[in-house]
């Protein structure tokens, strides 16, 4: 069988999500126990991720040195935590494999995401990242990127368009195939959009949930299972009548998300890429937390989506 693994940002650095880098081996660390058991299990994996906090700290290293070096755009930002990541991911996994005696290889894809440019979202790019800049700063960083004035200074805003394809996504199939465990579509993918014959990239950020349901529809992935700090996903989150999900399907979860269970920027998204992905034609969607990654996939837990 055949699974795309979506980590969110506690798996690689831990609930408070700092970048630190020794937090984020030790993160991972535990990451790799729960995924090492599905991997004994005999399951295919590709595992996507997020990149946040790691995109984070490197937009305050340049802007840092702004007076040294030219900043470098988002989408060559992406590419470099997808290496960081990936590398981390990699040697955690590996070193799991060998106390347990799991045989198999494992490797990054630095992963393209083909967006429109058309895509309404870049009409009015209203996503902030990174640190604040001064008024200097900023007009700096103006020749590059799209500011917005927040309170106490600047920030940098971008789009967050819709993935229509991945654009290595042949090869991430052929790799799971071949058994190999491939880590993809980092920070939800590198943006890129077509001029002509080309792909160039572009400075927008792409949901890692639905550049996650986009790979795993495209793999022929049976499951897409989410990883998340819940291991329910609820009505009235956070209320007094508060009710796990259990299993539900995504004609129900349509209706409840209408009604706004779900806000965008956090479960939002899972539930949409959920529902994305069984009309895709992926059989069934989890969401749940990391530790309980194994018993989800058993059935024992966490939230299941399916037609
Ligand atoms: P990730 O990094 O895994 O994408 P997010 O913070 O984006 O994490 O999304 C997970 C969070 O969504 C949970 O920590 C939880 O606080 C929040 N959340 C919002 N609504 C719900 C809901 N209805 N049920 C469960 N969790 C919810
Ligand atoms: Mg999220």
């Amino acid at each position: 069988m055949k699974a795309i693994v979506a980590l969110g940002g506690n798996a690689l650095t831990g609930k408070d999500r700092k970048a630190d880098i020794k937090k984020q081996f030790e993160e991972t660390k535990n990451t790799a126990k729960s995924i090492a058991k599905m991997v004994k299990n005999g399951w295919h994996i590709a595992i996507t991720h997020g990149n946040a906090p790691q995109i984070g700290a490197l937009l305050l290293q340049q802007k840092t040195a702004i007076n040294y070096f030219s900043p470098m755009p988002m989408h060559v930002l992406g590419a470099l935590t997808q290496g960081q990541i990936g590398y981390i991911i990699q040697q955690c996994l590996l070193n799991e494999f060998k106390r347990q005696g799991i045989r198999r290889e494992i490797s990054t894809i630095i992963t393209q995401v083909l967006v429109d440019e058309n895509d309404e979202a870049f009409k009015n790019p209203t996503k902030p990242i990174g640190p604040l800049y001064s008024d200097e700063e900023a007009r700096k960083m103006k020749e590059k990127y799209v500011m917005g004035r927040v309170e106490g200074g600047w920030r940098i805003l971008v789009a967050s368009p819709k993935p229509l394809s991945i654009v290595e996504s042949n090869i991430i199939k052929k790799m799971i195939e071949e058994n190999i465990i491939v880590i993809a579509g980092g920070g939800g993918g590198i943006p890129v959009v077509k001029k002509g014959n080309e792909i160039h990239g572009v400075d927008a950020v792409i949901d890692k949930d639905f550049a996650s349901q986009k790979l795993a529809n495209e793999i022929g992935a049976e499951i897409l299972l989410i990883l998340t700090d819940v291991e329910y996903v609820c009505l009235n989150y956070g209320k007094e009548n508060e009710q796990l999900i259990n299993d539900i399907g995504i004609d129900e979860l349509e209706k409840y998300y209408k009604e706004g269970h779900f806000p965008p920027g956090s479960m939002g998204p899972k539930i949409e890429a959920s529902i994305n992905f069984i009309k895709n034609g992926g059989k069934e969607a989890i969401i749940t937390s990391i530790e309980k990654a194994w018993d989800a996939l058993e059935g024992r837990t966490g939230t299941h989506i399916h037609e």
